[in-house]
């Protein structure tokens, strides 16, 4: 990375915004901090970084409304910190958009070995496939790869860069079983070691938008113990 990369550090404990702004940028981080919720907003534009340290506990906003704010902006990646004793839970974290999350204490090192994992699966996802078609329509959804729109019976729906990504895996694999391994190594890479429970997360979302009724599937269901299909629509 030639670059220096540009971290906003959301964070209201002084001692930990000094010894992470000399740590990160040692480790060739250019960091931007914020001490609060409203002041990240302030500062966040989006292609403004490339990553994002967001703290859970913040005064005046809190971490899941900024990460929630943020995602409406941009598909930056986003690392959560959390404090010790704090319950995170991992599907709410990646339900609002957050990439990974850390527990304090961590180690530094630790950190850093986590952003650089996140902005790799990051810039794995953005780089368009030799493949990728402009258009591919099966009912009942419509997605216009090169300007990543998804269509749902005829709705513009929002589709975060992942789901984006796996949907259209889906689609291009029409009444073909993918499997879990496959699903996961496609769209998070074959060194994500996160929790699996992210790709049913995501299924969960994306029935969400495409089901008539989201609990009985019909477009894309599960094929129990091995993953899942997007079904051919009957004519
Ligand atoms: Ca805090």
């Amino acid at each position: 990375m030639a670059d220096r990369l540009r971290v906003l550090l959301v964070e209201d404990e002084e001692s930990f915004i000094d010894a992470l702004t000399i740590g990160l940028e040692r480790e060739g981080f250019d960091v931007v901090s914020a001490a609060d919720g409203q002041l990240a907003m302030e500062k966040f534009a989006p292609d403004r970084f490339d990553i994002v340290l967001l703290d859970l506990m913040l005064p005046k906003m809190s971490g899941l409304d900024v990460c929630r704010a943020i995602r409406n902006l941009s598909d930056v990646p986003i690392i959560v910190v959390s404090a010790k004793g704090e319950e995170v839970d991992a599907v709410l974290m990646l339900e609002i958009g957050a990439d990974d999350y850390v527990t304090k204490p961590y180690r530094l090192r630790e950190l850093v070995a986590r952003m650089r994992a996140v902005l790799r699966r990051h810039e794995t996802a953005n780089t368009p496939t030799a493949t990728a078609m402009a258009v591919i329509e099966v009912n009942p959804v419509r997605l216009e790869i090169d300007t990543r729109r998804c269509f749902v019976r005829g709705e513009e729906i929002k589709l975060r860069k992942k789901e984006f990504a796996l949907l259209t895996l889906l689609l291009e694999n029409v009444g073909r079983v993918m499997t879990r391994e496959v699903l996961i190594d496609r769209i998070w890479g074959s060194d994500y070691h996160g929790d699996t429970k992210t790709l049913d997360v995501h299924i969960k979302r994306l029935r969400t938008l495409v089901e008539e009724s989201p609990k009985e599937p019909v477009v894309i269901t599960t094929v129990r113990g091995v993953g899942y299909r997007y079904e051919r629509p009957s004519a």
